[in-house]
């Protein structure tokens, strides 16, 4: 898709829209594989030069997710990368797999979860 200030909106609203679903602050968002080779290394670490290969990638330790925006076809799949990389943000111990999916489906039909807690910081 082309990145336009339209494209940007949308997008902006979209992951508002999410992020207060899934109970995470808002991350920063990236656009173009040129910002990610500008983030400094210790962020971008081992998803730095591959990144443009990826709809999104999520980098945990600066909240902050890239949005391959022009390697996306359509809305759809759009929408489908931003709910993808902000279950990253919601659910951090969670590897790909059948209940990340499951998650990401219930994201996109409206699910709303509680804020992510450590367990170390449940009372016992
Ligand atoms: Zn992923």
């Amino acid at each position: 898709m082309k990145l336009d200030d339209d494209l940007r909106l949308v997008i902006l609203e979209k992951v508002g829209v999410y992020s207060a679903r899934f109970s995470i602050p808002e991350p920063r968002l990236l656009f173009a594989t040129r910002e990610v080779l500008d983030m400094p290394r210790e962020i971008t670490g081992g998803c730095r030069t591959s990144a443009y290969k990826y709809y999104g990638v999520t980098y945990f330790r600066d909240n902050c997710v890239f949005l391959n925006v022009r390697k996306i076809p359509d809305e759809k799949t759009l929408e489908g990368t931003i709910v993808h990389e902000l279950i990253h943000l919601r659910f951090p111990y969670l590897a790909h797999g059948r209940r990340f999916n499951r998650l990401v489906r219930q994201g996109l039909r409206g699910k709303r979860f509680s804020p992510y807690k450590k367990r170390k910081q449940i009372a016992p």
